[in-house]
């Protein structure tokens, strides 16, 4: 059994992005050493760690270059090699393991597993030929598809062509969900199987982006309680160690269907940090070091607001706008450039007026771009 992590000690992040720069600065705040691996020193967590590495995170040699400055490795990105991630595990304790990863990383692979443990979810199907689709669907590519990319809605089989650019890759096709909300379970898993869980998450996407998180969902308790238990059971069914993500649909008869994991903390939970004993980087950091998993409680409702790179078409966002709203908090991630569609930060509200800030998201986002 691996001991915890001392603090003084090097935690190692495989990946540079905001996740990353989170999870560093909590790490941070329970003593430890921080390092990280990512292409760039300008990526958001290398300007932040102790010891930037930089080089490709899915390479092999820039790994172990990463794993032999740490005590104890773990990532931000779910798409790191599992080949890589095995030697990097050979050299370092390394949080979520491997085999983690191998169920996850390719989406064929992760509805299968789901499959077999007989967790709810959507119709799918392997879309190497056009043969079995059940209408309408979305295509989705199997790997390096995130945030709505690698993805093509089709309503009847005479769409079929259009979606001919997104199967130059392997694809699945999954059956299109006619919801009512989506939901998302943040917890966290401990090394001896401890399970600790957020209240659920209420989620808007637009564009296949996650544009709003409100916390707690406006859900019946008996629904939340599904939702939880559901996500505990895959993380037990998976051996995850760390925060992950279950995002879920729920259906108009309230019953829910698994939609993706991701084997990280997440942009649904984000809200966690204001509004939560522990924020969910904390967590994660507790979590694969070792350390007691902490408190989940939520002191107010709160929501998160996404900022995405569009924001800064014209010019520099009206911050006021954010500042003026009671209880904000502004979290920008240090990118250099903003393109459309990128995350470059999230505004957190946490207090009795969170709901409402939820609805008026649009018109918070249009007053700081006007
Ligand atoms: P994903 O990258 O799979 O999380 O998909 C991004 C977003 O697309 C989801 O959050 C949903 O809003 C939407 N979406 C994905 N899969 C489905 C589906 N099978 N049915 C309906 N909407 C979906």
């Amino acid at each position: 059994m691996t001991q915890p992590l001392a603090p003084g000690k090097t935690l190692g992040i495989l990946g540079g992005g905001q996740l990353g720069r989170l999870i560093a600065e909590a790490a941070k705040g329970l003593g430890y050493r921080t390092a990280a691996l990512d292409g760039s020193i300008h990526s958001p967590a290398l300007q932040v760690v102790d010891l930037p590495i930089i080089g490709p995170v899915d390479d092999a040699v820039a790994a172990m270059k990463l794993a032999e400055a740490s005590d104890l490795v773990t990532l931000e990105w779910e798409l790191i090699p599992v080949k890589i991630l095995e030697n990097v595990a050979k050299a370092r304790p390394t949080f979520p393991e491997p085999s983690v990863l191998g169920l996850i990383q390719d989406r064929l692979i992760q509805r299968n597993f789901l499959a077999r443990h007989g967790f709810p979810q959507t119709a799918y199907g392997e879309a190497d030929t056009a043969l079995g689709w059940n209408y309408p669907v979305i295509i989705k590519r199997r790997t390096y598809g995130y945030d709505g990319k690698g993805q093509c809605r089709l309503m009847k089989e005479s769409d079929a062509p259009k979606a001919a650019e997104v199967l130059k890759a392997p694809c699945v096709w999954e059956k299109f969900v006619d919801f009512k909300a989506e939901i998302s379970v943040i917890l966290a898993r401990g090394r001896g199987g401890e399970i600790a869980a957020y209240p659920v998450a209420e989620n808007v996407h637009r564009g296949g982006i996650l544009h709003s998180t409100l916390a707690p969902a406006r859900i019946p308790k008996d629904v939340a309680a599904n939702a939880v238990a559901l996500a505990t059971k895959i993380a037990h069914a998976l051996g995850h160690v760390g925060v992950m993500a279950v995002e879920m649909f729920l259906l108009h008869d309230e019953s829910l269907l698994v939609n993706e994991i991701a084997p990280r903390v997440h942009n649904s939970g984000h809200y966690t940090l204001g509004a939560c004993a522990t924020s969910q980087f904390e967590q994660h950091v507790r979590a694969v070091c070792g350390l007691p998993l902490g408190s989940t409680a939520q002191t107010a409702p709160a929501v998160m607001i996404n900022l995405l790179g569009d924001l800064w078409a014209k010019r520099e966002p009206r911050w006021s706008v954010v500042e003026a709203i009671p209880g904000a908090k502004l979290h920008l991630y240090g990118k250099p450039d903003a393109r459309p569609g990128r995350k470059m930060g999230h505004y957190v509200v946490v207090g009795p007026g969170a709901a409402a800030e939820f609805e008026r998201a649009d018109a918070r986002l249009a007053a700081m771009s006007a």
